[in-house]
């Protein structure tokens, strides 16, 4: 990795806190469930010449000129995420998840039209419908959660929802949920009510890429992801899709474009300019690397260390949504520590111990401090922890949780973090 010899000397003070991030990264456990550590080779090509470069349009149809190398570099990132996913159509310049779930909107509603998409309280994402975000602002959007006894999504009660409101487009997809959706359900339940099927994937995009969780991309219109969570590439997002529009003859007749034409408009000229071609080459890079055999091993840890870690907080007395996790994911009910979740969130960043407070189904404490945290292991495996040390981490957390008030006990978890980071490097020689 180059020394930042020229950014130490343009810029001593960005550089310093550049310095400090990448200590902070280093000596934490980051337990972030979106969060990932891209590859050297994916951090290089991010900070190449080609974010000089102009290329609006797509490989080969360009508004600019100059674009030979670049349309081949974005053409490689296409077909590697159509293989990966095993996909007939990919766009992969939307600069990210939002982004892409705004243009495959954009693709195939008009302002107005139904979305069914999961409650961000019950473990969605904020485009999928929330009042806040331009999804539920632009759209009507109507929401399914998950059963209170359960706590896992009811395919049953979608189904009822959906002949009910008849949304134009279902979503399915979440940020916070710990098991395994059923897209073969999903995607039968759109097709009862003549809807699109779209499949937001990007917490589980590493797992469904190697069939570790249900891969929506052969039944679902659209599946959207971010490729900076479990797939573990540059910040960014991408669109597949089918090439055929399903319902085109419901839209069809003054709009003759297949679906695949309409997503590649919706991104450019719909909501982008210029794509970022430096991490456009990065998910070319990312993708190559998830397609490697070794990928298929890095996310069968995922889950395991997940299930290790759910394991370990269980037999601490600690309460999980669901009981436990099928995936990367954990969300932790704090109900019972009669603490917060941003209480406890607070005191294991304390100690270097990095979680996301996050709202549980069914909460009745607003986001801002909300009842659960939410933790995930994608970066702890890339760092290349195990079992064991998932067992150590989750009898810290425990230790934290059930006593924030104690800094004896902070100092001594700190330690122990520290013990266990300097084993585990992020990068061996940034
Ligand atoms: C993270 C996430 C997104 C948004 O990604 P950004 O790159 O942060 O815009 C969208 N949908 C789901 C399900 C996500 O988990």
């Amino acid at each position: 990795m180059n020394n930042y010899f020229n950014l130490s000397k343009c810029d001593q003070l960005v550089f310093d806190l550049i310095q400090k991030e990448i200590r902070r990264q280093q000596e934490g456990l980051i337990l972030i469930p979106s969060e990932n550590i891209a590859s050297y080779a994916v951090l290089e090509a991010a900070s190449t010449v080609l974010t000089n470069k102009y290329s609006e349009g797509y490989p080969h149809h360009r508004y600019y000129t100059g674009n030979q190398y670049i349309d081949e570099i974005e053409q490689i990132a296409i077909d590697r995420a159509k293989l990966l996913f095993k996909a007939e159509h990919a766009n992969v310049q939307p600069h990210s998840g939002s982004s892409a779930n705004m243009a495959a909107y954009m693709a195939v509603l008009n302002p107005g039209d139904k979305i069914l998409g999961m409650d961000l309280s019950h473990g969605g994402h904020l485009t999928h419908g929330a009042k806040v975000n331009f999804s539920g602002k632009l759209y009507q959007c109507i929401a399914y959660g998950v059963n209170k006894e359960t706590e896992q999504i009811d395919m049953d009660e979608i189904r009822a929802i959906a002949q009910k409101e008849k949304p134009k487009i279902i979503v399915s997809g979440a940020t916070a949920y710990p098991r395994l959706i059923d897209f073969d359900g999903f995607a039968k339940i759109a097709k009862e009510i003549n809807a699109y099927a779209m499949a937001d994937i990007s917490h589980i995009a590493g797992l469904c890429a190697v069939d570790l969780h249900p891969n929506p991309t052969s039944n679902h219109d659209i599946v959207t992801t971010t490729t900076h969570k479990t797939l573990r590439g540059p910040r960014g997002g991408i669109i597949l899709s089918k090439i055929e529009d399903s319902l085109k003859e419901i839209y069809s007749p003054d709009n003759p474009k297949t679906l695949a034409q309409k997503i590649d408009s919706a991104v450019m000229p719909g909501i982008q300019g210029g794509p970022l071609e430096h991490i456009i080459a990065a998910k070319a890079i990312n993708f190559q690397e998830a397609l490697q055999i070794n990928f298929i091993e890095y996310q069968k840890q995922i889950i395991s260390n997940a299930q290790a870690l759910a394991k370990t907080l269980t037999s601490n007395g600690l309460r999980l949504v669901s009981g436990g996790t099928d995936n990367h994911l954990i969300l932790i009910d704090c109900t019972n520590l009669q603490i917060t979740g941003k209480e406890g969130a607070d005191s294991l960043a304390e100690v270097n111990i990095y979680t996301n407070f996050n709202k549980i189904p069914f909460d009745t404490r607003p986001a801002l401090n909300p009842s659960g945290i939410r933790i995930g292991t994608p970066s702890l495996t890339t760092r290349g922890m195990k079992e064991p040390e998932m067992v150590i981490i989750g009898n810290l957390i425990a230790e934290i949780l059930k006593d924030i008030n104690n800094e004896t006990k902070k100092e001594q978890v700190r330690k122990k973090v520290k013990e266990l980071t300097d084993q585990y490097s992020i990068y061996t020689n940034l």
